[in-house]
């Protein structure tokens, strides 16, 4: 991105830029929180096993919310931990009533199912925003009262990228790339309840070019590199790169150097899109932005008092 021209710069997303001024304004928040309603908004992550990425994940996690003001308690559990540990530790983080938030790392250990650790931890505290009920809340649309959904982080990040450069984004045409739980299907509904039309496409969705040719707005989640080409985004598109991919970089110092791109061919598509999300420094610092917001709505809502109103639409 050295030699980029200015008039290329300005499509690209800032995300890092914006997460940080997020991140700012969510410390100022919870500081206004604390001092005029006595909340401290508390965050439980639990982390089983050794696997070395969910360490720095839970790490950087832990740090974010402690530079908010949050109070973030980590639980480290042996990788042979049984499910019924796990779900022990959860009784007693739900019931607690000075714990706003519960996280659980992903993935988890083989012996551990964790569709059944995600059902276990308080809808009201499930700040990832993947129980069931909150699925359910988002599908039929309650996302602004306090039975409100709590809604997953990534896509939360993407709405509010997309709504800072868009605005109103009614009756725009919306592809969404990958039907995950924890992506692609949250942000077809949110994209839906956003007065988009959207597609959900998939591995198996035929004619794929053709399908992201359509979309004013592109949103990929699949987690293939550079999958998506310049001649598959229509011009003045705003595209979301979701993706991170670990692939060889090599360059003549090092030919062993790794890097991470996203799910588009971001130096293709810059010449066409209207706006990009760069990987890394475009959704990705979103996704703990959100983390931290949720944790707070979680606190509010458990205390009666009305959560900040973190989306601008
Ligand atoms: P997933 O593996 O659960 O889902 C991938 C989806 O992509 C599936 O629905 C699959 O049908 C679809 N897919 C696979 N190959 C395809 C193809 N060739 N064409 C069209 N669709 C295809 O993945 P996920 O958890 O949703 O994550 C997707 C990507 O987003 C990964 O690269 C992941 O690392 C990244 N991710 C990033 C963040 C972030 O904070 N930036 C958060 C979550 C996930």
């Amino acid at each position: 991105m050295k030699n980029m021209e200015a008039s290329l710069v300005g499509k690209i997303i800032d995300g890092k830029a914006f997460a940080e001024s997020f991140r700012e304004r969510i410390a100022s928040e919870v500081s206004n929180i604390k001092s005029e309603k006595g909340l401290k908004p508390s965050l439980a992550v639990i982390l089983v096993g050794n696997d070395p990425a969910s360490h720095i994940y839970v790490r950087n996690k832990g740090l974010a919310a402690k530079e908010a003001g949050i109070i973030a308690v980590d639980h480290r559990l042996d990788e042979e931990t049984s499910q019924e540990d796990l779900l022990q530790l959860i009784d007693c983080l739900n019931d607690d009533p000075l714990v706003h938030g519960i996280l659980v790392q992903l993935p988890l250990p083989d012996q551990i199912n964790p569709a059944a650790v995600i059902d276990h931890i308080d809808p009201a505290k499930d700040v990832d925003g993947f129980h069931v009920v909150n699925t359910g809340r988002l599908v039929t649309g309650e996302i602004s009262d306090s039975k409100a959904a709590l809604i997953p982080c990534t896509p939360l990040g993407c709405m509010m990228l997309l709504e800072d450069r868009l605005g109103d984004l009614s009756g725009l045409e919306a592809v969404v790339l990958g039907r995950s739980n924890i992506v692609g299907k949250p942000m077809l509904q949110l994209l839906t309840m956003a007065n988009c039309t959207v597609t959900i496409a998939h591995s198996r969705t035929k004619s794929l070019k053709e399908i992201c040719c359509r979309a004013d707005i592109l949103v990929s989640a699949v987690g293939q590199p550079e999958l998506v080409k310049a001649d598959w985004i229509k011009a003045g598109a705003t595209v979301i790169d979701v993706g991170i991919n670990r692939v060889s970089i090599p360059t003549s110092d090092n030919p062993e150097k790794m890097g991470l791109v996203g799910d588009v061919d971001f130096n293709g598509a810059i010449d066409v899109v209207g706006a990009i999300t760069p990987v890394p420094g475009g959704v990705g610092p979103m996704t703990i932005a959100c983390l931290l917001a949720n944790t707070v709505t979680a606190a509010c809502r458990q205390s009666k008092i009305t959560p900040p109103k973190w989306r601008s639409n």
